[in-house]
């Protein structure tokens, strides 16, 4: 039997999330036998042939697809976003050194809580007093031009506030966690020294963490580092010191090729301001529903919202279910609604959602 859109819901879930339909038929159509290989994806060396085929083709869709240049390595490294707190600081903050961190929600703050256990750090910003509703103004960023680096979170994806476009940090090495919102639109990797992200948002499954790192910061990685936890090494051997995650690199490999036949990243930056704007459009129509975020740090990825009436929202969130919306219950920590869109959302989800929005105020408005 073959799946077919009819029996999937509208995914709205914050990660793992939404997957391409192409990506997903095509993984299940050469799940039991890789063309020509005899074997499946699953089954194979990650020294193989036809894995080396897999991996460079991975790598050199998604530069093609990101514009990632020469200057930068690209690397498929384990352990989540989560790994990365630490790794970068381990790797590029020296002895003696210090670096800058921006503050604009719990991925940020978990992130410097790892990075002050290596070295010393400073707060170069932080929305929390407000509640993290918005990211800072380039007046507000207090920049030591010394720092090793200034890492920042682009899109908060628990508040659902992300960077318009990232600040001015003169000539230290920028590095972003973009976990929620890698490739949701064109990007100008040569500005950042670091862009890491967790597969699960944008890019496949979990279990693949995808780094890409200026060449020249490799520099920094000491050999007394232990050796999994060095990306120099990770570099050297081209993601394959050890057994890298196979499988989930594949389809990392499959969704940079869907991306770029929907247009690349201009097409797919442009699909997802529709889509948000379609959603916002709804919430900010009547005051029957209101937004968290500030409306100029608005996230394109995760729209986070409340009902003026909150008792309402459990029964919001359990009818959209019903409705085949899932995932929209918000996170503990903010409580209320959230609809994450990713890259791989598609239109007809965000109409079906404004549908139910409206006829859910329409009932009890
Ligand atoms: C999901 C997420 C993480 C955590 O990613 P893991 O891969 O689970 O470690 C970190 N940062 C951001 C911005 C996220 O959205």
């Amino acid at each position: 039997m073959t799946l077919t859109a009819t029996h999937r819901v509208f995914n709205f879930s914050s990660g793992p999330a939404v997957l391409p339909e192409p990506v997903l038929l095509e993984a299940q159509r050469d799940l039991f036998e890789f063309p020509g290989a005899g074997m499946s994806v699953m089954e194979m060396s990650h020294r193989s042939r036809p894995f080396d085929r897999i991996l460079e083709e991975a790598e050199s869709t998604l530069r093609e697809v990101a514009a990632i240049p020469d200057s930068h390595a690209v690397l498929f490294l384990q352990g989540g976003a989560s790994l990365q707190f630490s790794m970068l600081p381990m790797n590029l903050l020296p002895p003696g050194g210090s670096a800058d961190y921006v503050i604009t929600g719990v991925w940020g703050q978990k992130a410097i809580a790892e990075a002050r256990k290596l070295g010393a750090v400073r707060v170069a910003a932080s929305t929390e007093a407000g509640g993290f509703r918005r990211v800072p103004r380039q007046d507000e960023l207090d920049l030591d031009p010394s720092a090793a680096f200034v890492h920042l979170t682009t899109n908060n994806t628990i508040y659902g506030s992300q960077w318009p476009a990232m600040p001015d940090v003169g000539d230290v090495p920028l590095v972003v966690d973009a976990s929620s919102d890698i490739f949701s639109r064109p990007i100008d990797v040569a500005r950042y020294g670091v862009v890491y992200a967790g597969a699960q948002k944008n890019l496949g499954p979990s279990g693949v963490t995808l780094v890409v790192i200026r060449k020249d910061l490799l520099a920094r990685s000491s050999s007394s580092l232990p050796t999994m936890l060095n990306y120099a090494v990770h570099a050297e051997h081209g993601s394959r010191y050890n057994t890298p995650n196979t499988f989930g690199i594949y389809i990392l490999g499959l969704v940079a090729r869907w991306m770029r036949a929907e247009g690349g990243l201009e097409a797919l930056g442009a699909r997802n301001a529709r889509k948000a704007a379609a959603v916002y459009a709804e919430i900010d129509r009547t005051g029957f529903y209101r937004g968290h975020a500030d409306a100029d740090s608005r996230s394109l990825m995760n729209i986070t919202f409340r009902l003026r009436d909150e008792s309402l929202e459990d029964a919001f969130a359990q009818a959209a279910t019903r409705e085949g919306l899932d995932g929209l219950k918000g996170h503990r920590s903010v409580g209320g609604l959230r609809a994450s869109m990713y890259n791989a959302f598609p239109e007809s989800g965000v109409e079906a959602l404004v549908q139910f929005m409206r006829e859910f105020e329409r009932i009890h408005g």
